[in-house]
């Protein structure tokens, strides 16, 4: 056993059927009298419903979340908090929904209570991509850490089967970086082999039925996994593409992360042989690359770059700000092999293709 560090994020966690309900109860153990409600405008009506658990604890909704939590959307909520006297936050969403919720904790340090909808797994992090003037920023801080999650499995059945698959891959990600992280730990480990294999076993059952519970149930169980995966260790390349690139080019978070992966995972392959046994084994294949590859492909998400809105041109300037901002990954950054990677993720063939 390789000697290792590792602390803990705590989190409560509620997970189960209809747990929604809970609110109310939940409210009252935080002792909190007046929750201010978030969610996207199209979530406004679902979070409304949600909220009613809350009964007189609810203080009202600001329905403006936005993906990449734009700073001028927070300050607009900051001043319903004021408005309402809020003295907690309920975060009904995706990842943008609890980023808005992170950023009003991070700035007033209000509890927060986050009903996850996604696999993005930000809920079961300390943190924090902010963007101001188009450029985004992230921190992390015990204050932006939710203490409270409650999985309702019941409300993942509405996430389109689309959206279902990149934001499962997205979660893979968070854990396939976690095996080989330079924090990485035995406990972490468990966690992501056991989050990809339930994504991994979840999706292709919702494929056929988008509505199987018991699939619903492992998609949600596997993502706050993988999200603790990714609150607990350092990402590397993959991640760090992916932030690049979501940033330069404003690509939609999920499908980005889906198109990058099986490339980040093949470039990284040959200094992580023992990651890579643990990726085979859990997803029954022989190499990992192809074996995420396959998965995505074969749950018809888009692998290609292009199609996602990045041109051929913008491959240089990416390349550029990817190695003007060296970060520890386990095989150094080559230029060369990066480009080639790009371009391979540019075309939506698989990693292995030559
Ligand atoms: P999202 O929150 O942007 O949601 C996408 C759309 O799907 C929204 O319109 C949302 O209202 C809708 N939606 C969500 N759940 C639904 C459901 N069950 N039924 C119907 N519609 C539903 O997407 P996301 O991928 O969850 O989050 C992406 C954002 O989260 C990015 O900004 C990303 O940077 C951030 N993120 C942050 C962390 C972190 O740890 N800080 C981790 C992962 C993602």
């Amino acid at each position: 056993m390789d000697n290792f560090v590792y602390t803990m994020n705590a989190s409560r966690v509620i997970f189960g059927r209809r747990t929604s309900a809970r609110l109310g109860d939940e409210a009252a153990r935080m002792g909190v009298e007046r929750v201010l409600v978030l969610s996207t405008p199209e979530q406004a009506a679902q979070a409304e419903a949600i909220a009613a658990n809350l009964g007189q604890r609810n203080a009202g909704l600001f329905s403006g979340a936005k993906m990449h939590t734009p700073t001028d959307v927070t300050a607009s909520a900051m001043d319903k908090v004021k408005e309402l006297g809020a003295d907690a936050i309920l975060a009904v969403g995706g990842g943008s929904t609890t980023g808005l919720g992170k950023a009003i904790a991070f700035r007033t340090g209000l509890p927060q209570i986050v009903v996850p909808t996604t696999y993005a797994g930000s809920e079961a992090t300390p943190i924090l991509g902010e963007t101001e003037d188009g450029r985004k920023v992230t921190k992390s801080d015990p204050r932006i850490l939710p203490g409270t999650i409650i999985y309702d499995v019941d409300l993942t059945l509405t996430l389109p089967f689309e959206m279902s698959v990149t934001s499962g891959m997205n979660a893979i990600a968070h854990a396939v970086e976690a095996l080989y992280a330079q924090e990485a730990n035995p406990v972490i480990t468990l966690m992501a082999e056991e989050g990809i294999a339930a994504v991994a076993r979840a999706l292709p059952l919702l494929q056929v039925d988008p509505v199987n519970i018991a699939a619903r149930s492992d998609a949600l169980y596997g993502a706050w996994l993988c999200g603790v995966c990714l609150g607990s260790v350092g990402m590397a390349l993959h991640h760090k593409l992916c932030h690049t690139l979501g940033g330069m080019f404003n690509l939609p978070h999920a499908k980005l992360h889906t198109a990058v992966l099986p490339h980040a995972v093949a470039y990284n392959q040959s200094a992580t042989p023992l990651a890579m046994e643990k990726i085979n084994r859990v997803l029954g294949e022989t190499d990992s690359a192809e074996g995420l590859f396959d998965l995505a492909s074969r749950m018809g998400a888009n692998m290609s770059l292009k199609d996602l809105g990045m041109r051929d041109d913008d491959i240089e300037p990416a390349l550029e700000q990817v190695l003007s901002n060296p970060y520890w990954n386990p095989r150094p950054l080559e230029e060369g092999s990066l480009r080639i990677l790009l371009q391979n993720a540019m075309t939506g063939r698989s990693p292995l293709a030559r």
